[in-house]
């Protein structure tokens, strides 16, 4: 499910806010997550298949 903070340029709207769950804030980007692409779209759909792993693993 996607989060309701993110725009629609897929940018947190309460980066840098206390509000910001704890989570958030200590997640740390790494290659396994994002991949190596400099490619901003290339980057995003790994991600997402990254996420998708971890979903069905978790559920
Ligand atoms: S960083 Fe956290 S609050 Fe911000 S968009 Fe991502 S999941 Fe949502």
């Amino acid at each position: 499910m996607r989060c309701a903070q993110l725009d629609e340029a897929n940018r947190c709207r309460i980066f840098g806010d206390p509000a910001r769950p704890a989570v958030c804030s200590s997640l740390q980007p790494s290659p396994e997550m994002c991949g190596e692409s400099p490619d901003a779209a290339a980057t995003q759909v790994h991600a997402m298949r990254f996420l998708a792993a971890l979903e069905r693993a978790t559920t």
